[in-house]
């Protein structure tokens, strides 16, 4: 039987590769193809000698650093599924992942290893617990550094767990999407393809690694094609502009591009070396787009995924890149637009994005019915994104379906009035959410960033100028200004906080607005 294992694909990728370059990490320290085999094996035997067998949950909540990424590889060489949490979570947080997910190994930070060990106690789990720190410390480094540098991959089918991702639970409790190797794989080997890598390719890599973009759709294409990653800990702005005249792939979340051309030094000299820049995670502002293509002579290739699914649609490498879409559904990743009773829509309507394809992850863990729900009756996973396909077989994202908003019977796509409360002069971006409403249920409610450096804008002019472009039923009823949207790691607007926020002032619970 041949190994489904998707390090096995990897290690064939490595062996050609061996004396490239993979990482090379701030500020000089480097290493091989070869090196990280060597290490990934040397990680992989401690874990076996921990007592951890495939299968057995392993919990990462560790800065982001070249033994993370090896930490990542020897749980998918091993058998183990690997389970990464956002650095963000904090104690209490980790009760409910740690209590779902039975880890047989949690790796920590050492800071928070006093913490975890009290909570693995109390929570009367049977999990060991070692640490790990930014600069590759730690009781887990130190085993590393006894154990042997082989290790054999351990054999998996492609129906096997790689990997639980947590969504990030914005509607009710965070679930395990649970993805297989046959998961990571098929959207790996798609992804180097659709976009072209090659061994030459220089990948900066400024992501965090708790989520699918950075863990899977960066280092998997680096590992499949033996290309180098630049790897930083952290995005930074300004190191970034210099360190794109050694890269050629920069992957980013629209923020880091927002970031970027904020800096005076993101010239065409600068990106001299670069051949594609990709963003994805969050819709990337129509304006940042154009403003970057204006500026660097690059266009950004925006994408689509999910943790459920990994990636999804892309715009082309070759042919035209659209802003505001998402492209075309991946090679081998069956993309429709549907309404409410899972009908397929034509092009140009507006409905639910459902998906099908070997990306598509194996359910929830622990939770069948959550899975049955997300399931149609004929199979295909319902993405809770809403889409429209044009003409031309782009797609465009228009909202989360928890995020439409129903007003008075009628249904008001946030995204629509956004993109007309942005096209005012004054206004750097907005956020459209529903507020429960004692008439209407839902009152669309802006909240709105201006540019400092322009004139103030009016409650009452934003509403009319939006009156002036769209029906009155989707005009905001208020309208509120703050300095700036609250986002989480890969960029998101959080609107669950939104409403939260605008649910609790007292002039959204009476009914004269
Ligand atoms: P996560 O599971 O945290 O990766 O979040 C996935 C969600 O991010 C998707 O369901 C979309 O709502 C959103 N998303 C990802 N990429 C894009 C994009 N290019 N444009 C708009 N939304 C996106």
């Amino acid at each position: 039987m041949s190994n489904a294992n998707a390090y096995a694909a990897f290690e064939r990728s490595i062996a050609i590769n061996a004396a490239r370059p993979a990482l090379e990490v701030d500020p000089v320290q480097s290493c091989t193809y070869s090196e990280l085999d060597r290490e990934t094996a040397r990680c992989a035997a401690t874990l076996h000698n921990f007592g951890l067998r495939p299968g057995d949950r392993v919990a990462v909540q560790v800065e982001k650093s070249p033994q993370s990424l090896f930490l990542y590889l020897a749980c998918l060489r091993a058998g183990l599924v690997y389970l990464p949490l956002n650095t963000a979570y904090q104690l209490a947080e980790l009760t409910y992942f740690l209590s779902d997910a039975e880890p047989a190994l949690v790796v920590c930070s050492p800071s928070a290893e006093a913490g975890v060990r009290e909570l693995v106690r109390t929570s009367r789990l049977r999990a060991q617990v070692a640490t790990l720190d930014e600069s590759g410390g730690g009781s887990l480094s130190e085993a590393v550094r006894e154990a042997s540098g082989e290790f054999t991959t351990v054999t998996m089918s492609p129906d096997q767990l790689a990997v639980i991702i947590y969504t990030s639970g914005t509607t009710g409790r965070s679930k395990g999407a649970m993805l297989t190797h046959r998961n990571l794989l098929s959207n790996a080997t798609v992804l180097v393809d659709t976009w072209g890598f090659t061994s030459q390719d220089v990948l900066l890599h400024a992501l965090p690694v708790f989520h699918v973009h950075g863990l899977f759709v960066a280092n998997h294409c680096a590992l499949l094609s033996g290309a180098k990653l630049l790897w930083k800990a952290k995005f930074d702005a300004k190191a970034t502009v210099s360190d794109l005249q050694r890269a050629t792939v920069m992957m980013g979340v629209p923020t880091y591009y927002t970031r970027l051309l904020a800096e005076p030094g993101l010239t065409r000299e600068a990106c001299a070396s670069m051949r594609l820049f990709i963003s994805g995670s969050a819709p990337l502002p129509l304006d940042i787009f154009c403003d970057f293509q204006a500026r660097t002579g690059h266009t950004i290739l925006e994408r689509y995924g999910m943790s459920e699914a990994g990636m999804i649609t892309s715009n082309p490498l070759n042919g035209e890149r659209r802003g505001g879409t998402v492209g075309f559904p991946l090679r081998a990743v069956s993309v429709r637009v549907a309404d409410q009773q899972d009908h397929p829509l034509p092009a140009g309507e507006t409905g639910g994005i459902q998906i099908q394809g070997d990306n598509v992850f194996a359910g929830y863990w622990r939770n069948r019915s959550k899975t049955r729900e997300e399931f149609t009756a004929d199979g295909w996973f319902r993405t809770g994104d809403v889409g429209i396909f044009d003409g031309d077989g782009y797609l465009s994202i228009v909202g989360r379906v928890k995020d439409l908003i129903i007003t008075g019977g009628y249904n008001v796509y946030p995204k629509e009035v956004e993109l007309v409360i942005d096209a005012m002069p004054g206004v750097l971006e907005s956020a459209v959410v529903g507020v429960p409403h004692p008439d209407f249920g839902e009152a669309v409610t802006a909240v709105v960033v201006l540019d400092r450096d322009c004139e103030p804008l009016s409650e009452s002019a934003v509403i009319g100028h939006v009156k002036r472009h769209l029906a009155n039923y989707k005009a905001p009823k208020r309208v509120h200004f703050l300095s700036d949207l609250p986002r989480n790691a890969m960029g998101k607007v959080q609107k669950s906080l939104l409403r939260q926020r605008l649910a609790a002032q007292p002039e959204h619970r009476s009914s004269n607005y």
